[in-house]
């Protein structure tokens, strides 16, 4: 195979670097078009590739109980690059995998540079790629430079890109108390597609809203970062502490408006009520209506704890609102996480909507094997969905709501259910047992079929 491709890559970061490895690894050329340093972000630091752009760690490492562990051991045996970048630059941090940040992306630097079939052109690549360019995979991140983004969003649509993020957080469907809560639809309507009981709702007397209300407004909040202060989410898209700020009433008549509901607990119609809607097609997560945040982490748990019915709720994530450039993957990537509207232009990384470094880098890695299947005419089937790389790329480009997609890290919500019940803490090593047995099963099939 050597010296076929190449396969043109925009973008060297986490996902970018790790897609042109795996390309490289199956004796293809792959040139990297990275625009650092003539070109910056507002967050790069470096001229470096893969650098990390705040915090050093990888999360947890934990690969029997946590599944951003898991994704660290799967991307391990799928001979990761950045997974190896790491382990080799590692710094002590308890259970998770953080590294010295310049020694990580300097290692991965020149371990690409060292590579005969991997080349970097440093530009900016300021519209869609050239139509000669039959094979490319576009990795420019959550800060893609403008020219860039509207190309491609005037391709897709004007809805198809997104560039801020307003998650509201995402609950395990399991941890949501329906002693309190009820499945419910305003008004029961069954819309299109539904049933009259697509939502989960939480109902609060006027105690326990007065009492929420004030603790939203006094909660500790996130500060937009200088760069991102003129952020173009107001009034559409606003956090749900900014609307409790703003009158006793603003969240009564907003997201938590009682209105066509009734608790079927006690028949009664209630002061307000938080409704939570199905985040992904198995039904094992729901997000809080209109409650995207800016809230501090540890007290989004506090507040959103006080609701009636999720006292137990285990968040999948918490909610923010961030500067990120990504695509409604779910409704424009293929399985193969190519453009329907254009094929030979792949995605990976944060821009496809997942979000964190591990599951871009993931991303890349992917993209890279499909591209090497594209070229070499060899059919590669992605992970199977009970894997933490399949669970992730089946969300992404099937699994999530194309109406309400929002960026999404790994986690235990999106694999199916495990064929039998397993409570509490051995449910996660089910999950895991499980992925690295199919993932064994997918990378060596001849071997499991003899
Ligand atoms: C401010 C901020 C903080 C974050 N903090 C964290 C964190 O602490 N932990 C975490 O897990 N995740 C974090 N993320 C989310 C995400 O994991 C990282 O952004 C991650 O780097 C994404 O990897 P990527 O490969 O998709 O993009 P990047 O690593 O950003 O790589 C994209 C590359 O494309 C280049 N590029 C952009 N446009 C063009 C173009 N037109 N032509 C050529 N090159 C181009 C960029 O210069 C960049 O090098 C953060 C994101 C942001 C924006």
């Amino acid at each position: 195979m050597n010296g076929a491709g190449p396969v043109h890559i925009v973008g060297g970061g986490l996902a970018g670097s790790e897609a042109a490895w795996q390309i490289a690894k199956a004796g293809i050329s792959a040139v990297i078009h990275e625009m650092r340093p003539g070109h910056k972000t507002d967050v790069h630091q470096t001229d470096d590739l893969a650098e990390l752009v705040c915090s050093n760690s990888f999360r947890s490492d934990d690969a029997e109980y946590n599944a951003v562990g898991l994704l660290h051991e799967e991307m391990r045996r799928c001979r990761s690059l950045i997974l190896a970048m790491a382990d080799e630059n590692k710094v002590p941090a308890g259970g998770a995998l953080a590294v010295d940040r310049d020694a990580f992306s300097g290692a991965v630097t020149r371990t690409i540079l060292k590579e005969p079939l991997i080349s970097i052109e440093r530009g900016e690549i300021d519209g869609l790629p050239p139509e000669d360019w039959a094979s490319v995979i576009i990795a420019t991140g959550p800060l893609t430079s403008a020219p860039l983004a509207e190309a491609i969003q005037q391709l897709t649509g004007e809805d198809s890109l997104a560039f801020f993020d307003a998650i509201a957080p995402i609950i395990y469907t399991e941890s949501i108390d329906l002693d309190k809560a009820w499945f419910q639809s305003r008004y029961d309507k069954p819309g299109p597609g539904g049933t009259g009981k697509d939502y989960i709702n939480c109902p609060m007397n006027k105690d326990q809203y007065l009492a929420f209300l004030s603790a939203l407004r006094e909660a500790e909040k996130a500060e937009f970062k200088e760069w991102e202060e003129n952020t173009p989410y107001f009034e559409g898209c606003l956090p749900i502490e900014v609307m409790a700020s703003r009158g006793e009433d603003t969240l009564r008549y907003g997201p938590m408006k009682p209105v066509g509901l009734t608790n079927p607990h006690t028949g009664a119609h209630e002061y307000a009520i938080v409704q939570l809607r199905q985040d992904n097609t198995l039904g094992t997560l729901y997000n809080i209506v209109g409650f995207q945040t800016k809230l501090k982490y540890a007290e989004q748990s506090r507040v959103f704890r006080m609701i009636p019915g999720l006292e137990n709720a285990t968040f999948a994530r918490l909610g923010g609102i961030h500067r990120n450039t990504f695509l409604n993957s779910p409704r424009l990537l293929d399985a193969e996480l190519r453009l329907k509207a254009m094929p030979r232009l792949r995605f990976a990384g944060q821009i496809t909507g997942v979000e964190g470094y591990v599951e871009s880098a993931a991303m890349g890695l992917l993209a890279g094997r499909f591209a090497v299947a594209d070229i070499s005419g060899e059919s590669f089937l992605p992970p199977p969905e009970t894997t933490a790389l399949g669970a992730l790329i089946a969300h992404i480009t099937a699994g999530a709501d194309g109406d309400t997609f929002q960026p999404m890290n790994v986690n235990f919500g999106l694999f199916p259910p495990l064929e039998k019940r397993i409570k509490g803490r051995e449910r996660k090593k089910g999950y895991t047992d499980r992925a690295l047995d199919h993932l064994e099963t997918w990378q060596n099939p001849t071997v499991a079929a003899e």
